[in-house]
C-alpha cells in the first residue's frame, strides 16, 4: 500500500543525496557503462537518473514499483551470497510514494520504450514511448505530499553537496563507468570512464590533487581478505576535510570496527592525532560479511568482527612501517 511504502520512505528516504544513492544503486546493478544525473533545486525539485543499463522489460515496469518485488534475489541462497547493490526491493516504491516519478526504460531486447507515471504511490497505466536502450527515472517534487518531511530538507545548495558526496563515494567504487553531474543544465562534475592506467586521474579528482604524490597504495592479501587503496599521508595539505571511503565488496559501508582499526593503525607510532583520509577497498567472500543489516545498506555486520579489525590493523601499521616512516 502507498501507507506501507511511506513508512519504508522514512527509513531509505531520507532526502535527495539518499535517493541518488539508490538510483545510481539501481544503474549499476543493470549494468551501466554512461550514468547522467540531472538535478533542479539541489535535488528537491528534480532529481534525474538517466542510464544504459539492461532497461526493464515494459510489463515489468509495475512490478519495479511493488514492495519487496525485486528481480535480484529468488532465493535464501542469493540473499545469501548477494553481489547486487540492491536486494531488498524497497526503494522505488518507497521514492515514488512521495514524490511524483517518472519510469521510462527500453529493454535491451526490445525496440520500444515504455513509461510509467506514479503520483505519490499511485500509478497510471504504462504507456508506449521512445527511447534508447537503458532506463530514466525521474523524481520531482520530493515530498510535496509529505511537508512534515519537507521542512527537514536544508537549502538546495547543501542538498546539492550531499549529491555531490554520493556521486563521489560511487566514482571511487566503479571506474569503469563513466559520470555526469548536471544541475539546472550546467555539467558540474564529469568522471569519464577510466582503465586500470587512468584510474588515477578520477582518484585525484575526487581526493584531491596531490593526494596520491601524499598517499600510501596498499595491495594485500591474506587468507581470503583482501585490502587494497590509498591511504593519505598526514603530509598531504588537503583542501577538503573528510574524503574518507571504505568499500566492502564495492560497497560503500561505515563500521565502527573498520574505523577503530583504520584510526588505530594510523596513530600507531607514526602520525599521532591525525584524522586520515583514505579510499580503501575491502574484499571477502560474501557469507563473511551480512549486508541485510540496515534500510540503506550503509553497514554490514562481519561474521568475525574481530578477525577483520585485526586483518585491517596488521595490514595498515605494516605498510604505513615499510612505505610511510
Ligand atoms: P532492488 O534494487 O532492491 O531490487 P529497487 O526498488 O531499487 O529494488 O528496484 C526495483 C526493481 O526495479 C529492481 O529489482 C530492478 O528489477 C528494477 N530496476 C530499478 N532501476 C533499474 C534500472 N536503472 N535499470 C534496470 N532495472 C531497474
Ligand atoms: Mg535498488
Amino acid at each position: 500500500t502507498t501507507l506501507a511504502n511511506q513508512i519504508a520512505a522514512g527509513e531509505v528516504v531520507e532526502r535527495p543525496a539518499s535517493i541518488l544513492k539508490e538510483l545510481l544503486e539501481n544503474s549499476l546493478d543493470a549494468g551501466a557503462t554512461r550514468i547522467t544525473i540531472h538535478l533542479e533545486g539541489g535535488g528537491m525539485d528534480l532529481l534525474g537518473v538517466e542510464d544504459d543499463g539492461v532497461g526493464i522489460l515494459a510489463e515489468d515496469l509495475p512490478l519495479a514499483l511493488e514492495r519487496h518485488a525485486t528481480s535480484k534475489v529468488a532465493t535464501w541462497e542469493d540473499l545469501q551470497a548477494i553481489q547486487t547493490m540492491g536486494f531488498r526491493g524497497e526503494a522505488l516504491p518507497a521514492i515514488a510514494s512521495v514524490s511524483r516519478l517518472e519510469l521510462l526504460s527500453r529493454a535491451r531486447s526490445q525496440n520500444q520504450a515504455a513509461r510509467l507515471q506514479v503520483t505519490g504511490g499511485m500509478a497510471a497505466a504504462p504507456e508506449p514511448a521512445a527511447r534508447a536502450p537503458g532506463t530514466t527515472v525521474r523524481v520531482a517534487d520530493l515530498f510535496f505530499n509529505v511537508p512534515a518531511r519537507r521542512k527537514f530538507l536544508r537549502s538546495p545548495a547543501a542538498e546539492l553537496s550531499r549529491n555531490q558526496k554520493v556521486l563521489r563515494q560511487i566514482a571511487l567504487a566503479n571506474f569503469p563507468v563513466a559520470f555526469q553531474l548536471i544541475q539546472n543544465g550546467r555539467s558540474l562534475a564529469q568522471f569519464p570512464a577510466t582503465d586500470a592506467e587512468s584510474r588515477a586521474a578520477r582518484v585525484a579528482a575526487i581526493m584531491g590533487e596531490g593526494f596520491l604524490a601524499n598517499a600510501l597504495y596498499i595491495e594485500q592479501e591474506d587468507q581470503g581478505l583482501s585490502l587494497s587503496g590509498w591511504l593519505g599521508l598526514p603530509t598531504y595539505n588537503r583542501a577538503r576535510g573528510d574524503e574518507q571511503y571504505f568499500y566492502v565488496n564495492g560497497r560503500p559501508v561505515r563500521d565502527p570496527v573498520v574505523t577503530h582499526a583504520l584510526r588505530a593503525a594510523y596513530n600507531d607510532v607514526l602520525f599521532q592525532d591525525r584524522h586520515p583520509l583514505y579510499a580503501l577497498y575491502l574484499k571477502l567472500p560474501p557469507e563473511r560479511v551480512d549486508v541485510n543489516v540496515h534500510p540503506a545498506k550503509a553497514e554490514v555486520r562481519f561474521r568475525d568482527s574481530r578477525e577483520i579489525h585485526d586483518f585491517l590493523f596488521h595490514t595498515l601499521r605494516r605498510v604505513i612501517a615499510e612505505q610511510g616512516g
